[in-house]
C-alpha cells in the first residue's frame, strides 16, 4: 500500500512517514502542494494524508485537484490533518473532496485505525464496482439476446418494430426517404419436406448471413420477420437504391448454390418486395411495410426468384 503524506513541517513529515512505515505501508513524502500533485499523478497512491496548511497552496485546493485528476470510477481516500479546534477546516476539507480527518498532533494508533477503515472501504468499493461491471455486461448481453433471433443471429421481429419506428422518425426529421425489403425464401416448405428441418435451419442461417453481407451501411437493419421471411430496413434509400440492394441480395442467394431439387429453379432462391417512402407527418411506417409485402406477393405470383417494386410509393 502506498500512502502520499503531504505535510509542510519537516519534523511532522518525518514522524508521519515513520508511522506509515510502522504500519507496513510505503510512504511518499511531499512538502508542498505542487510536489503532492506531481507525486500523486506519477505514483497513484492508495491513500492521501493531507495537511490543510501548505506553503504554496492549501490542502483544500490540493484535494480538489486530486479529485479532478481521477478518472470516472477512480477514488483515492483523502484524510485531512486538521489542527484541533478548527472545525470549519474539517467541514471545508470534506466539501473539497476529503473523506475523513485526523486531529493534530496525529496519534500513531488512531492513524493506523483510520488507514484500516479506508482500506476496508476501498475493498468494499472495488467489489461493488466488480459486481456493477458484471451486471452491466449481463444487461448488455440480455439486450443483445432479447433483440436478436436465436437461430440466425440477425435482429428479431421485436427489434425490427423498434428500428423501423426510430428510422421512420429520423427520416421524417431529415426529409429523407426510407426503403424496406421483404424477402421470402421460395418453396421453403418443399425444402424442409425434402431435406428435413435441420437442413432447413442451416439454410435459414446461410440466407440470413448472405442478406447481412449485402446490406453494408451501419444504419441498415436485417431482421428475421417470421419463419422464412426476412425484412431489411434501408434508411436514406430511394426505390432505385433499394432495387440495387435487392438484386444484389437475390443474386447472392443464388450464388449460395444450395440445392433444392423440388423447386423449379433447382436451387434455394429468394423473392423480394421493395418499397420506399418519404415519411409524412401523420402516417405510420405500416403502409410502407404493407406496400413491400404486396410487392413480395406479386414477386411470388409472377414466378418467384425475382424482385418486385411497390406500385405507389
Ligand atoms: P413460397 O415460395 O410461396 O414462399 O412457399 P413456401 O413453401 O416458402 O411458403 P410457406 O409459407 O408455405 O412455407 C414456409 C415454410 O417455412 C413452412 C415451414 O416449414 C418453414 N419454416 C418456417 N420457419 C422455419 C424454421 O425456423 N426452420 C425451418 N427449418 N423451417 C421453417
Ligand atoms: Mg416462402
Ligand atoms: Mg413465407
Amino acid at each position: 500500500m502506498k500512502i502520499l503524506v503531504v505535510e509542510d513541517s519537516r519534523s511532522s513529515l518525518a514522524t508521519l512517514t515513520k508511522y506509515v512505515e510502522h504500519f507496513g505501508a510505503t510512504a511518499i513524502p511531499a512538502e508542498n502542494g505542487e510536489m503532492a500533485l506531481d507525486l500523486f499523478s506519477h505514483n497513484r497512491p492508495d491513500l492521501v494524508l493531507l495537511n490543510i496548511a501548505l506553503p504554496d497552496t492549501d490542502g483544500f485546493a490540493v484535494a480538489q485537484r486530486i479529485r479532478a485528476m481521477e478518472k470516472p470510477g477512480d477514488w483515492t481516500p483523502i484524510i485531512f490533518l486538521a489542527s484541533l479546534g478548527l472545525d470549519a477546516d474539517i467541514e471545508q476539507g470534506i466539501a473539497a473532496g476529503g473523506d475523513d480527518y485526523l486531529p493534530k498532533p496525529v496519534s500513531e494508533i488512531v492513524l493506523g485505525a483510520k488507514i484500516r477503515t479506508m482500506q476496508r472501504i476501498v475493498l468494499m468499493r472495488a467489489s461493488l464496482l466488480a459486481v456493477t461491471r458484471k451486471l452491466d455486461a449481463a444487461n448488455q448481453e440480455l439486450i443483445r439476446i432479447s433483440s436478436s433471433d436465436g437461430l440466425t443471429g440477425v435482429a428479431n421481429r421485436r427489434y425490427f418494430d423498434e428500428a423501423i419506428s426510430v428510422e421512420w422518425r429520423r427520416a421524417r426529421r431529415h426529409s429523407n426517404s426510407i426503403a424496406v425489403l421483404m424477402c421470402d425464401i421460395d418453396h421453403f416448405k418443399l425444402f424442409n419436406d425434402a431435406y428435413g428441418h435441420q437442413a432447413g435451419d442451416e439454410c435459414l442461417r446461410k440466407v440470413a448471413a448472405a442478406i447481412s453481407r449485402h446490406t453494408e451501411r451501419p444504419s441498415d437493419t436485417v431482421a428475421r420477420f417470421g419463419g422464412e421471411e426476412f425484412a431489411v430496413i434501408l434508411p436514406e434509400t430511394s426505390i432505385a437504391g433499394a432495387l440495387m440492394v435487392a438484386e444484389k441480395i437475390r443474386h447472392a442467394i443464388r450464388e449460395l448454390n444450395i440445392v433444392h431439387a423440388t423447386s423449379p429453379t433447382g436451387q434455394v432462391a429468394l423473392s423480394i418486395g421493395i418499397a420506399s417512402a418519404a415519411p409524412g407527418f401523420d402516417n405510420p411506417p405500416d403502409d410502407l411495410i404493407l406496400a413491400a409485402d404486396k410487392a413480395l406477393y406479386r414477386a411470388k405470383q409472377e414466378g418467384r426468384d425475382r424482385v418486385c417494386r411497390a406500385d405507389a410509393t
